[in-house]
């Protein structure tokens, strides 16, 4: 006969409220089945290591059955199986309580979130059914096997059966409002999910044939030994997890046993921009189950744009997201997977400078917003920054550094420099900041880019959209040391020749910007080397940073030009001619000047657009007459 007994539960409620809390995360009551299944595999393992009991002929593994015309989902397993008194104790009054001791945990949060849900166990699956049978036969020998079955809310019958074989049958009747879980594609995806890397197989409604497949890869590559990985295994397991075609360049494989375990690979994806890169992914593991996607307060924020895979068995799970947050040991973890990251880095940089510029690409945005949200991490890779000069050629900032002084102690700011060596002393000139001219589109700024390379002068490329907030930020950590000037800026000294004559320039911007009048454009003359270019447009670096900075933020009013600077050139023969032009001449003159150099800075609104064809047709008009 039946046993049948009360469950001995603080509150009869509990499933009302646990549907309610973990709806958007019923999935994963299937890892908590097979993950008990898979704990009971290696339990029976452990006992015939021992010498325990003797070892099983089958090979061990885990069944998962969908048999919808039943309306049922079976996970069964040859671990270690239970007595009746296991069971009673440990399904009817543990995985009971121990759900009630989550629920309270989970209260005590605040419904903030526990990570994954990890924990909640055996119940679990009774989100989803509205039964469940336990079919069950212990390794001891002469114990019978159980049948023990549960609406879980607050009866359960305990017997025995006739279940022939050692191991556990979890039989799950699927509630009528979860039908979904009776379609094998979605319990397929679950497993693929939360069970992909389980240490034994597990076989979705095996046909008992020779071509069954388990669903999971039982040795994932993160556990081998980094030196026993070869490059295509690296690839293929990048694949095989993230679906991405497109191979990542780099990786980093993370192993270590003390002062806490950690395995895993995170790899560099291929990222462009930044829609791309919040596309990122680390997987979350404990001891090869799933625990949950991108969890921020293992693994920094930053490092979540890498795509990863990481099994940290130390962590502690069944405990609140602000509890992870504030734990020694967490922020241990997630301060030593930084130190890897930037390990491996610097030493990709000392030993393959060559497969690390061609990497830069990608590594780039990666290294420079980990730079911007973390100064440890900045203070460690620092040094690993490269940029792209005007000659293709790669270089930190300190190398370009040393390149430029020599060249920028010429002309003008030689003379300064002289009178401030007077003034201060060799201190003061040593923390004179360094000009680094960049460009933000070698395309777009060409024309100035070209004037540079006439000039010898050099400069770097600074084209992704994290490059502003970077080179802001260097200046403000590295205090006094570099100063950053887009390459329209200003006209450098090198960039010039020969005296002014101050009253003749002053004169002729005044006549320039008389026949020009167009507003927010201040004129002045500079003598360039070259004489091809007539004008130029320089924007003061802060301002037209402000405004990027603004429009970045979506503020109001960013779009504008601001204040511009036309630099005429004296050098040119047109600028030189301009003088002796007519009024209506000199109004061509002028606007025609003004737009090539806008166009040369920035591409020219539709109004302005027009304007420039009716100039440049004016001006055939004068010249054909
Ligand atoms: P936890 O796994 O966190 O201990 P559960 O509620 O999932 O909590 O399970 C309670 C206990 O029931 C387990 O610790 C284990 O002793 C037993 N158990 C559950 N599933 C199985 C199984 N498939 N085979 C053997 N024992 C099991």
């Amino acid at each position: 006969m039946a046993k049948q007994g009360n469950i001995q539960i603080a509150s009869e409620n509990m499933m009302p409220i646990i549907k309610k809390w973990l709806y958007s995360d019923k999935d994963i009551f299937l890892r908590e089945i097979v993950a008990n299944a898979a704990d009971a595999i290696t339990k029976f393992k452990k006992l015939t290591d021992m010498g325990e009991c003797p070892a099983d002929e089958n090979a061990p593994r885990i069944e998962v059955r969908v048999d919808k015309a039943a309306k049922t989902l079976t996970v069964e397993d040859n671990g270690i199986g239970m007595t009746e008194e296991e069971v009673e104790k440990y399904i009817t009054q543990i995985a009971f309580s121990g759900a009630a001791d989550f629920l309270s945990k989970y209260e005590k949060a605040g419904g903030e979130g526990i990570i994954g849900h990890f924990g909640l166990g055996f119940y679990s699956a009774y989100m989803i059914s509205e039964n469940i049978e336990i079919y069950t036969k212990s390794y001891k020998e002469d114990a019978p096997a159980v049948h023990w079955q549960s609406d879980g809310e607050s009866t359960y019958t305990i017997d025995e059966c006739d279940y022939a074989r050692r191991g556990t049958k979890i039989v799950m009747h699927i509630a009528a409002e979860e039908k979904e879980f009776l379609e094998q594609a979605t319990v397929r995806g679950l497993l693929e999910k939360y069970c992909a890397f389980m240490p034994y197989p597990i076989y979705l409604d095996p046909a008992g044939k020779e071509e069954d497949k388990p669903v999971n890869d039982t040795q994932p590559l993160y556990l081998k030994n980094p030196k026993d990985c070869t490059d295509e295994e690296y690839l293929a397991f990048y694949r095989q997890v993230f679906h991405d075609y497109h191979d990542p360049l780099l990786w980093i494989h993370l192993n270590m046993d003390y002062p806490f375990r950690l395995k895993g690979i995170l790899y560099f994806p291929k990222v462009k921009n930044k829609v791309e890169l919040e596309r990122g992914k680390v997987k979350l593991y404990c001891n090869q189950v799933f625990i949950a996607d991108n969890i921020k307060e293992v693994i920094p924020e930053y490092l979540l744009l890498l795509n990863g895979v990481i099994d940290c068995p130390d962590i502690p799970l069944n405990v609140s997201r602000s509890f992870l947050q504030n734990d020694r040991q967490v922020q241990k973890i997630s301060k030593h997977i930084v130190k890897k990251v930037a390990d491996k880095l610097t030493g990709l940089y000392k030993t393959d400078r060559e497969k690390y510029d061609t990497s830069w690409a990608d590594l780039s945005v990666f290294i420079k917003v980990g730079c911007l949200k973390d100064e440890d991490f900045y203070a460690k890779v620092k040094d690993i920054v490269i940029f792209k000069d005007l000659n293709g050629t790669y270089k930190n900032l300190e190398e370009f550094r040393a390149e430029q002084q020599p060249a920028q102690s010429g002309g003008e700011p030689a003379a300064k420099e002289a009178q401030e060596k007077e003034e201060g002393g060799e201190k003061k000139e040593a923390e004179k900041p360094v000009t680094v001219y960049y460009v933000s589109d070698e395309v777009g700024q060409a024309q100035y880019i070209s004037m540079f390379r006439a000039a010898g002068l050099n400069a770097i490329v600074c084209d992704s959209f994290v490059d502003p907030h970077y080179i802001s930020y260097v200046e403000y950590k590295e205090s006094g040391k570099f100063r950053f000037l887009r390459i329209d800026a200003d006209v450098d000294a090198a960039l010039k020749e020969g005296a002014s004559d101050e009253e003749a320039d002053k004169a002729l911007s005044e006549a320039f910007s008389k026949a020009l009048s167009v507003e927010g454009v201040s004129v002045k003359v500079e003598r360039f080397k070259t004489k091809e270019i007539p004008a130029v447009i320089n924007v003061a670096e802060f301002s037209r940073r402000f405004r990027e900075m603004s429009a970045f933020y979506g503020m109001e009013g960013a779009d504008v030009d601001g204040e511009m600077t036309l630099v005429l050139n004296a050098a040119n023969p047109v600028v030189q001619a301009f003088s002796g032009l007519d009024e209506e001449r000199q109004g061509v003159v002028a606007r025609q000047v003004y737009y090539l150099a806008k166009l040369s800075y920035k591409k020219l609104s539709p109004k302005e657009m027009e304007n420039f064809s009716l100039n440049t047709v004016r001006m055939l008009e004068k010249f054909i007459g």
